[in-house]
């Protein structure tokens, strides 16, 4: 190029990319063996009703508690654990616990009963044959309701495989569980499939509401999505709240519910317990 070479050297190249492939096989065997140990742990973060302040549930998030390296978050291993299958036993394990958690505290504080757990669901997962039944399984085993189980499912995986969700969300209709599309705003937004799937909510992206009030579009974009879903009945969430302006449009545009460090961060079985100590008293307005 302009007064500038570079020598390429094979040798160099091939030793990065057996290194990367050497460090990518230590992290699959050192997940096989965390899922043994049961060194995986669920945060949990508060969701609000933007519009009467009100605790409406949690979003069950998966943290590696890894002993030497301590927390690791999950995009550091929820692709590695796609790509190898460890996804199938981990999200099953994710599930029971985050069932188990939400039945544990609707024991333990009486206004818990309408709160929902969302729980995150991996593609792999989906496609799993006996994705139903293991869902039937870990209610029955816990004694959770299907209607305090949420369904985060992203927009990218519904444009994978359209047809072949609808069996499956179907079924997640008829038992009360709600569904909701996660990172909504970033795959290809084709808004056929909003009435066309039984979505019962949109969680619109964190970065549209990072730049809400900075960047015009943004803000039509997030009005546009809120529109839309209402004319469709389907409710509105706003992932990433971080600063009072952005509650305010937010609660303005008529989203109804929001979660971010606005209001709570991802937090321990015991922080989140807090919380629900204090529901009475977690208005945020
Ligand atoms: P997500 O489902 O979109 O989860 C929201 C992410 O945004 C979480 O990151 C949460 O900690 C973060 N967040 C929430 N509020 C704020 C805020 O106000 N500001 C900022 N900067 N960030 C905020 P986390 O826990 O690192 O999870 C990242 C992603 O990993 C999740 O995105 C989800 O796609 C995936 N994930 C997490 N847990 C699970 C799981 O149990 N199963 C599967 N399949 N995926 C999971
Ligand atoms: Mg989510
Ligand atoms: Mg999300
Ligand atoms: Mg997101």
């Amino acid at each position: 190029g302009k007064a500038c070479y570079r020598i390429f050297e094979p040798a160099l190249h091939q030793r990065t990319t057996r290194k990367l492939e050497v460090e990518k096989m230590e992290l699959e065997v050192a997940l096989s063996e965390a899922l043994k140990h049961k060194e995986f742990i669920l945060y949990y973060q508060p969701i609000f009703s933007l519009i009467t302040s009100n605790l409406v549930g949690f979003e069950a998030l998966v943290r590696w508690k890894h002993p030497e390296k301590g927390l690791i978050p999950p995009n550091k291993f929820i692709s590695i654990a796609e790509e190898t299958g460890l996804i199938i036993p981990l999200s099953e394990w994710i599930l029971a616990e985050a069932c188990h958690q939400m039945k544990a505290w609707q024991e333990q504080f009486e206004n818990a009963a309408s709160l929902r757990i969302s729980v995150n669901v991996s593609g792999r997962q989906l496609k799993e044959s006996n994705s139903i039944e293991k869902i039937d399984e870990i209610l029955t085993a816990t004694g959770l309701k299907g209607s305090n189980l949420k369904l985060e499912i992203t927009e990218s995986l519904l444009m994978e495989n359209r047809e072949s969700f609808r069996y499956f969300l179907k079924q997640m209709k008829h038992r009360g569980i709600e569904l909701s599309i996660d990172d909504f705003g970033t795959g290809y937004s084709s808004l056929s499939y909003l009435h066309r799937l039984p979505f019962n909510t949109v969680k619109i992206d964190r970065s549209f509401i990072t730049n809400i009030y900075s960047e015009e579009n943004s803000i039509n974009i997030v009005q546009a999505i809120i529109t839309l879903a209402h004319q469709l009945s389907i409710n509105v969430i706003a992932e990433g709240i971080e600063t009072e302006q952005q509650f305010r449009i937010l609660q303005g545009l008529g989203c109804e519910f929001g979660q971010g460090y606005l209001f709570a961060k991802p937090l321990d079985v015991e922080a989140a317990q807090g919380v629900l100590m204090a529901m009475v008293n977690s208005s945020i307005s």
